[in-house]
């Protein structure tokens, strides 16, 4: 009798804990109409965005990038590539060379860049820049040479030519100042004009979306399409120049830079975002701005979630009510702990570790809550970028009047790489929403440094022609 009573009244308190954190994770789970909207909103920002006229309203800022063509593989030479804006900053040699010679060889450098300097004085930052170019030249014999650079810099810049590029805005925790509103190679040559004795060549200015195209398009024709889910999230794609309003000419290309980061900045979005979204933004270092680059990139899922736990213990509904200072720590969720606790095959006892070892202590029903919410934030940002990324193929398919498109995007960024179910979970909505096109993702490898060698080269070609 009494043991029973107790039992049930156990089961139901459970029920009713289960029913409570379901309506708390409710605004995060979306359905197929909504990324449907998603998808048809973010079309028409994209069109907005590139008619001179609407420019200035769409929060996607379709960015020409002066790259008019796809690899062909009959590019050659040496290369010095910098990849600034990603996880890393590193810098390469890459060497171009026939397929039969081995196509394309990377020696690179990593080299970190502390808060201090991405947060201070961009003098600062420029000036590390070249000290870590000056480092890698000698590491690889190479003082005194002056090969062509193709600078990778990963944030959005207004380009009015190929080695030209504004910075608009700083993302992605970076906020050096004196730089937005700068030409950026020109920073780049003034920290270079700083130091004596040293000569650089710097040809272009390439996003890291378009680098990955580029370095996968030399290996697949039909890669079109550049995507990063990294610390931060962008695509690019070759569109008509016809319907680029933004730069002059009716025939042929133009790969477009996005910006996919900053949709919803206009308040197009707001149906999506939680108060956990809204709290994670308004304590970011650009509050109101790269809005969708918010709910998907490695940057903030972590923060994300740290927010939802915080919630739930608010409620009582985990770590027994009490939070631990652990948890009251900004940013303690890294990606790479987001991508082991949904590791597949993974017991809980296994979560319980990786949580103790965020200073976490919990029990094991603890942990299976834990995992849940990384679950469903992962799950709506892999659904957010395949909405993104069917508007896009989709797009393309309307461009060449096809009824059926068979494109590759070539797909960089540690969250894309390292997550155990995020590629699957994109790959599927892209599927759902884009039906019409067959759609093939390839990894790149070293993506930004090979792209950015590969578009040199071409600027090399065209030059020389020029010259002939
Ligand atoms: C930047 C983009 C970049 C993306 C991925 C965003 O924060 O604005 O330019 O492509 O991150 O690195
Ligand atoms: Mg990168």
């Amino acid at each position: 009798g009494r043991g029973v009573a107790m039992v049930t009244a156990v089961a139901s308190r459970l029920a009713a804990q289960r029913q409570q954190i379901g309506r708390i994770l409710a605004p995060l789970k979306l359905t197929l109409d909504d990324l449907r909207k998603v998808q048809a909103l973010l079309r028409r920002e994209m069109e907005l965005g590139l008619r001179k006229e609407t420019h200035a309203t769409s929060s996607v800022r379709m960015l020409p990038t002066y790259v008019r063509a796809t690899p062909d593989g009959s590019e050659r030479g040496d290369f010095l590539a910098l990849d600034l804006g990603g996880t890393n900053f590193r810098v390469l040699l890459v060497q171009v060379g026939s397929r039969e010679q081995g196509g394309v060889q990377i020696v690179s450098e990593v080299y970190s860049i502390p808060p201090e300097v991405t947060q201070g004085p961009g003098s600062e930052l420029f000036d590390h820049i070249v000290t870590c170019i000056v480092d890698f030249q000698s590491k690889q014999g190479m003082v005194g040479q002056t090969l062509p650079l193709g600078f990778t810099f990963s944030f959005p810049c207004q380009q009015m030519s190929l080695d030209q590029g504004i910075l608009l805005s700083w993302t992605k925790g970076f906020s050096a100042s004196d730089c937005v509103g700068k030409d950026v190679v020109q920073l780049l040559r003034e920290a270079v004009q700083r130091k004596q004795h040293f000569t650089l060549d710097v040809v272009a200015i390439v996003n890291d979306t378009v680098g990955t195209m580029m370095s996968c398009g030399y290996d697949d024709p039909r890669c079109e399409v550049g995507l990063i889910v990294g610390t931060g999230t962008n695509a690019c794609y070759m569109e008509e120049l016809r319907h680029v309003g933004t730069v002059a000419g009716e025939e042929g290309r133009m790969c477009i830079n996005m910006e996919w980061g900053a949709f919803g900045d206009n308040g197009c979005l707001d149906a999506v975002f939680t108060p956990f979204d809204r709290q994670v933004d308004e304590v970011s270092l650009n509050p109101g701005k790269q809005r969708f680059e918010k709910l998907i990139s490695g940057m903030y899922l972590g923060e994300i979630v740290r927010r939802i736990l915080l919630h739930l213990t608010d409620k009582g509904l985990l770590f027994r009510g009490r939070p631990s200072p652990k948890l009251q720590t900004p940013d303690i969720f890294q990606t790479k702990f987001l991508s082991a606790i949904e590791s597949d095959g993974l017991a809980l006892r296994q979560v319980c570790g990786i949580l103790e070892e965020l200073g976490l202590h919990v029990t094991c029903d603890d942990s299976l809550v834990v995992r849940e919410v990384c679950q469903v934030v992962a799950l709506r940002a892999a659904q957010l970028c395949g909405a993104g990324v069917a508007a896009v193929v989709e797009k393309i398919r309307e461009n060449r009047g096809l009824k059926q498109l068979s494109v590759t995007v070539g797909v960089d960024g540690t969250l894309y790489k390292l997550h155990p179910h995020f590629a699957q979970n994109m790959q599927a909505t892209v599927q759902q929403l884009a039906p019409r096109c067959s759609v093939t993702f390839l990894q790149s490898e070293d993506g930004s440094g090979k792209g950015a060698a590969l578009i040199a080269a071409v600027a090399c070609r065209v030059a020389s022609h020029q010259r002939a």
